[in-house]
């Protein structure tokens, strides 16, 4: 990450649902930092299930030559996945993460601490690998004597494993705790979780980043008993690292911890690019209705600032939301239990950046 850019090309992707409405939110938090970051400059962006219905296509040629060509990064709003399989229609974040090579999908987790500069309870991070693992799709039926046999194949890679567990080892140097946790089932599948575990416990080891990552302590966890101790000790973790599967279930059920879905951000890292993405989806059910909680596009924004070098940015957004979550909960999004809009909350953040 460099930080000596003039001005900050952001791709916007509203895409589908709530998305149109928390991605504008994200972008005027961006505004909102005036001159402490590089002047952004927003390029909007078509993609998406609805586009795809309009069009045929869900995400276009020009979005990814946009994003590749005039872009430094991009906020991403949420896709409608819809319930049956739909003929020709493959989902435009998946692809977009395979496209720019986004093999890290990086989900911080925190609750807000009742008192200003005290630690929260929840303050975790899941690096979930983007790329492979189950999500290779490569599934077959068969019949076999006894009827019908399903198989997946799963793929764990050294290269895979080594950069993630790179990216985990990078973001534990940027935290407090400085504490990185290898989620796994070795016990069971000792080739695959065998060879992640081995993988990102080299790591450190690795000639070429020769003592950065020594002030690094590893930990390792079941996948299983992570789960379980994820909810009775939640403030044992730091930087959890996982393969794609346990990542994405981990990353779910640590979000289920700090109340709702529509305050979790995430980023979608590579090495030549990054893209802010809220966790939750395009959340159909409150679509247009400006209810929809901005704060998870507008941590996400943050996110993406921090890993485009510009962490002074992020935490003035960070703490612009953290003094609205600690303030009136009535004034909060309903799904906070609060009486507050899309708009107004995102009004009372603006104000506070
Ligand atoms: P999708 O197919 O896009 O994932 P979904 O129906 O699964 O859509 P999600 O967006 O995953 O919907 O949301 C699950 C639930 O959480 C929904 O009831 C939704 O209203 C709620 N929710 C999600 N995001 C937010 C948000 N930002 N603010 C308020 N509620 C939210
Ligand atoms: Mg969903």
């Amino acid at each position: 990450a460099t930080a000596s850019r003039q001005s900050l090309r952001v791709g916007l992707i509203p895409a589908d649902g709530i998305g149109h409405e928390v991605i504008p939110a994200a972008r005027d938090a961006l505004l909102a930092l005036g001159s402490s970051i590089p002047k952004p400059q927003f390029v909007d962006l078509l993609a998406g299930f609805d586009l795809f219905t309009r069009t045929g296509e869900a995400l276009p040629e020009e979005t990814v030559q946009a994003l590749t060509n005039d872009c430094d990064c991009a906020l991403f709003g949420a896709v409608s996945s819809p319930s049956q399989k739909v003929a020709g229609y493959t989902s435009p974040i998946v692809a977009l993460r395979k496209k720019l090579d986004l093999y890290a999908n990086i989900r911080p987790v925190s609750s807000v601490s009742e008192i200003p500069g005290q630690p929260p309870k929840v303050d975790l991070m899941v690096v979930r690998e983007n790329t492979e693992c189950l999500y290779v799709k490569q599934e077959t039926m068969t019949t076999g004597e006894h009827g019908k046999e399903a198989r997946a194949t799963r793929l764990i890679t050294e290269r895979a494993s080594r950069r993630i567990g790179k990216m985990a080892f990078e973001m534990a140097l940027l935290r407090p705790k400085k504490q990185v946790t290898i989620i796994h089932k070795s016990n069971v599948l000792s080739v695959t979780d065998g060879l992640f575990r081995e993988t990102v416990r080299g790591v450190p080891k690795l000639p070429e980043v020769a003592g950065k990552y020594d002030s690094v302590t590893i930990a390792e966890q079941i996948v299983d008993s992570a789960v379980y101790r994820l909810f009775r000790e939640p403030e044992i973790f730091d930087v959890m690292v996982a393969p794609n599967l346990y990542g994405d279930i981990l990353s779910d059920a640590a979000a289920a911890l700090v109340g709702s879905l529509g305050l979790v951000p995430s980023v979608n890292a590579g090495d030549k690019f990054v893209m802010g993405e809220p966790v939750h989806g395009s959340a159909p059910d409150i679509a247009g209705k400006n209810i929809a909680n901005p704060i998870a596009a507008i941590r996400s924004a943050a996110l993406m600032l921090r890993h485009l070098g510009y962490p002074d940015g992020a935490d003035r957004i960070d703490k612009a939301v953290d003094e609205v979550l600690r303030g009136d909960p009535l004034a909060l999004t309903p799904d906070l239990g609060g009486k507050g809009t899309t708009k107004a909350v995102t009004d009372a953040i603006l104000k506070l950046i």
